[in-house]
């Protein structure tokens, strides 16, 4: 391969302007989020999947799908390349024969946010940034913070108070600046747009930075990969700022500008909690945007967005794809995430655990039918989110005995929970 990327440059979805990847960009003049090109006619002609072959089992095996051009700017904890399980008892139980769970739990910083940080970081490493700042609800805080640290950028991270603690410590020890507001992910993205018109900071938001995205589409790369090439009939995703839907619909549509896929693109279906549901909401109404969601609230913390800057993106993916939008409550997601790890060990996060959720409503709907291939997201690992489990431990002393007692209250604490 003669380049290490084939990015070209930036355009906007909405309004076409182009805009050079060379320079520092964030919003289209028109206020859309950019997309980044690629020169994929030129690349159609060189590249196959068997370049693949031997390569580092890091998202980076994509380079030139993705926007950093030179190796020496590549930021990496080793992250992408997660594996795709099969989940035969829960499957069964659902009645669907053929359900995966892409698992993103094994990144660094223990969610696939890690992919959006590692690319995004590295590329503004390359553009020469020394100082970022964002909003987030946690998980893309710790993770930008880290890989920041890595690439020796500063960082501004704010974050609602409510956001999962752990993630505070991550942005802590990382170094970053970290602030705490009292409300939701979206005051805290206006104190950040404040911030960065008084000290012009790198604006690392959701979508207003164009390479985010570009890392989580490796989730749609990695999965055709991994299906070789023939894809899944329904892939579902938890839905917040919608970007891993928004980067896995343009992975897939980049592989068939490439000839690497002929099948149908999966139908893709955004999973939002009750609390919080505009994307459902607006694509129950048939909108091509959604509508500010008052009072939003999920123990799904990750999807708590009760406007995402790529909304009209994330309801064409599902458009174009013949998809859906669902919503599923809290009690629902609890218990399926206990269901998960008792009958196939694994501990998700509230966020992925709805997705199981959704795809079992969807089964006993008949959305998705009989022998389809399914492949659910499992955003992030359990362990980030430990006050959404309570642990009955018996209490012993030490020296004393177990006795047959105490097995029967397990018994019975099984049947209370
Ligand atoms: C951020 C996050 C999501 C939502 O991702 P988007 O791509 O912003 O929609 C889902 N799950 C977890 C664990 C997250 O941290
Ligand atoms: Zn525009």
């Amino acid at each position: 391969m003669e380049l290490y990327s084939y990015v070209s440059h930036l355009a906007c979805p909405k309004c076409h302007r182009t805009y050079r990847v060379e320079e520092e960009h964030h919003l289209c003049l028109c206020g859309s989020p950019l997309r980044v090109h690629y020169h994929l006619e030129e690349l159609k002609k060189i590249y196959r999947p068997v370049h693949l072959t031997g390569r580092e089992n890091t998202l980076w095996r994509y380079h030139e799908l993705l926007p950093v051009q030179t190796p020496e700017h590549v930021v990496s904890l080793g992250e992408g390349m997660t594996p795709l399980i099969p989940m035969f008892k829960i499957g069964q139980e659902m009645n669907i024969a053929k359900l995966y769970m892409k698992d993103e739990g094994s990144l660094p910083t223990g969610t696939f946010k890690a992919r959006g940080a590692a690319v995004g970081v590295s590329k503004a490493k390359e553009l020469g940034i020394r100082e970022i700042a964002m909003p987030t609800n946690g998980n893309a805080g710790a993770a930008w913070s880290l890989y920041a640290a890595r690439a020796g950028i500063r960082s501004h991270i704010v974050m609602p108070v409510d956001a999962p603690e752990i993630t505070r410590s991550e942005c802590a020890i990382a170094g970053a600046r970290l602030y705490l507001v009292n409300g939701l992910i979206s005051d805290a993205g206006k104190i950040v747009a404040q911030g960065i018109q008084d000290f012009h900071w790198y604006d690392a938001s959701t979508l207003k930075e164009p390479y985010r995205i570009e890392g989580k589409k490796t989730m749609g790369l990695e999965i055709a990969e991994q299906m070789e090439w023939k894809l899944p009939d329904v892939i579902l995703y938890p839905t917040g700022g919608g970007v891993g839907l928004i980067g896995i619909y343009k992975a897939l549509q980049e592989l068939r500008e490439l000839g690497w896929i002929q099948d149908r693109l999966p139908r893709l279906v955004a999973v939002q909690a009750e609390g919080c549901a505009p994307i459902v909401k607006a694509w129950e109404e048939k909108k091509r945007e959604s509508e500010y969601w008052h009072n939003a609230s999920t123990v799904a913390f990750g999807i708590n967005v009760p406007k995402a800057l790529g909304d009209f993106l994330v309801l064409e993916a599902i458009y174009q794809t013949e998809g859906c939008a669902i919503a599923v409550d809290d009690t629902s997601i609890l218990e399926e995430q206990k269901r998960i790890a008792r009958l196939e060990g694994a501990f998700v996060c509230p966020e992925g655990a709805a997705t199981f959720v959704a795809a079992r409503r969807l089964r006993e709907n008949g959305w998705i039918q009989e022998g389809e291939t399914v492949v659910v997201l499992n955003t992030g690992t359990g362990i980030k989110y430990p006050r959404t489990i309570q642990a009955k431990p018996l209490m012993l002393q030490p020296g004393e005995r177990i006795a047959m007692k105490s097995r029967e209250g397990m018994a019975d604490r099984e049947v209370e929970s």
